[in-house]
């Protein structure tokens, strides 16, 4: 079921593929488009790409108290939906001690197979229990973030934009910091890059040692794609070391950049572009990381493999309440959140202005390489809005709000000068998603038969409904969602 709904995702999204190409040319016209009746609620302009906000955001009308309303409304969606799963959770909780407290109390009196029954059953309530934990902690708050941010960006963006055009026709956007574009690869963002490479490459040999790095993906091809990507955005970066880049075997929607240049990209990531101005926005963003030297600059004492094993911990204890013992490796695989969670807050991105400047330079870069800027945006937004609630929430969610994050963004796109031709898909991408494709089917079948951070004790258990978010789906689907107990029975 599950996989049939997969595939059309995909089949969705290589329609998409074929579409997109010629989508983005409205992103040139950065007048506001003639009035237009608003056609949709206020909460259904909620559902659409930020992309598609920026267009339209100056020809709506919406009244102060209707985004007021719509505020209080999303507000009391959010308590109301996380209080949901902290009760579930709760539930879960209670049932869980009763389980254990009659596993106590059978002593050896049990016979093996009601025994197992009864492991099986405690195994199942666990997952469950922190699958709720982190819907109504992680998930659902970010899911109502990104809602939040589509509501200030319909309010304030017009606003915005009205500046913006007023200072790109001043000349007054000429005074913003790294303005100078036309020197990329000339100018110094901070000095001393190469004093990076020595504690990146101790930094990866250090994870290598402990198994916290996921293995390379198994294909030249792909390898060699990503890598000559990334070539093209260092060309026209400001980067000054050499590059390194590698393509890592894991589900996780995410990339990550350690310092003096090294860059690493999952395979999850791949598998969520639609197209190469997307992959290639990301890594710009990454690469950004490097130029700026922003780990240097945060971490004076703390060596990045510790930070790296502070984050898994992390990780693994908000997917089991603390189970120790569990191989880190899979506990990034299989956790809902991996590395890259507290990746980017702890390592790169705690700092909100860290993570604002990456985002320009890496629009900058995007831009200079000769890419499709927008790409990014579309990236953040598909992360954010379809499948970031739980599967994907790693790469975006970092300190400054959407809003801001999508703004600032937006508003440097409108500062870079023209491009005649910009690339947004290339056959070269499209071959790395059909190699990718049976590669992926093929790791995914042999995670199945893995020891997985919640299922290594009991074998053969069946195992519970998964209470995650599907992509696509409106939050308020997930908030309705029934009270499943262990078996998979609505309670
Ligand atoms: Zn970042």
């Amino acid at each position: 079921m599950n996989e049939v709904f997969r595939q059309c995702v995909a089949t969705a999204l290589s329609i998409l593929l074929i579409i997109l190409p010629w989508y983005p040319a409205r992103a040139e016209s950065q007048a506001a488009p003639a009035a237009e009746p608003a056609k949709l609620t206020l909460h259904q302009y909620l559902q659409k790409p930020y992309e598609d906000l920026f267009q339209v955001a100056s020809s709506l009308n919406f009244s102060a108290s209707e985004v007021e309303q719509e505020r209080q409304a999303l507000k009391r969606g959010e308590d109301s939906c996380r209080s949901r799963f902290k009760e579930h959770a709760k539930t879960y909780s209670r049932q869980l001690d009763a389980a254990r407290k009659q596993l106590k109390e059978s002593g050896t009196t049990l016979a093996d197979e009601p025994r197992r029954e009864l492991h099986c059953k405690i195994q199942n309530l666990e997952m469950l229990r922190s699958e709720a934990d982190v819907l109504s902690g992680h998930a659902i708050p970010t899911a109502y973030d990104n809602l939040g941010a589509k509501l200030d960006l319909i309010q304030q963006w017009p606003a915005q934009q009205r500046q913006a055009l007023a200072d790109l026709e001043s000349g007054a956007y000429q005074n913003r910091r790294w303005a100078d574009v036309k020197d990329i690869g000339f100018r110094e963002i901070a000095a001393g890059q190469k004093d990076d490479i020595k504690r990146g490459k101790e930094a990866v040999d250090e994870l290598k040692q402990v198994g916290m790095l996921p293995p390379e993906l198994d294909s030249k091809p792909i390898q060699d794609y990503v890598r000559s990507v990334a070539e093209r955005i260092a060309r026209n970066s400001d980067l000054k070391v050499p590059l390194r880049v590698s393509v890592l075997q894991s589900r996780e929607i995410n990339a990550f950049a350690l310092p003096g240049g090294y860059i690493y990209v999952e395979r999850g990531l791949l598998e969520a572009a639609d197209d190469e101005s997307q992959l290639a926005g990301v890594i710009a963003h990454e690469l950004a990381h490097d130029t700026a030297r922003h780990s240097a600059k945060m971490m004076k004492r703390a060596t990045i493999a510790s930070i790296f094993y502070q984050a898994a911990q992390v990780a693994a204890i908000l997917l089991t309440g603390g189970i120790a013992g569990i191989g880190m490796y899979y506990a990034l695989q299989y956790g809902f959140y991996g590395l890259g969670l507290v990746l980017d807050l702890k390592l790169l991105g705690v700092s909100r202005d860290y993570e604002l400047e990456a985002d320009q330079l890496g629009v900058q870069y995007a831009w200079k390489a000769g890419y499709d800027t927008s790409g990014f945006i579309r990236f953040f937004d598909k992360i954010a809005s379809k499948q970031g609630y739980v599967n994907g929430v790693s790469w975006f969610r970092t300190h400054p709000p959407f809003y801001e994050r999508m703004v600032q963004t937006q508003r440097e796109i409108m500062f870079m000068p023209k491009q005649s031709e910009r690339i947004v898909q290339t056959s070269e991408f499209l071959k790395m998603k059909d190699d990718l494709a049976p590669l992926a089917a093929k790791a995914e079948k042999e995670d199945v038969g893995k020891p997985s951070l919640l299922m290594t004790r009991e074998e053969g258990c069946k195992p519970p409904p998964k209470l995650e978010y599907t992509p696509g789906q409106p939050i308020e689907k997930l908030c309705a969602m029934p009270l499943y107990d262990e078996s998979g029975e609505t309670q």
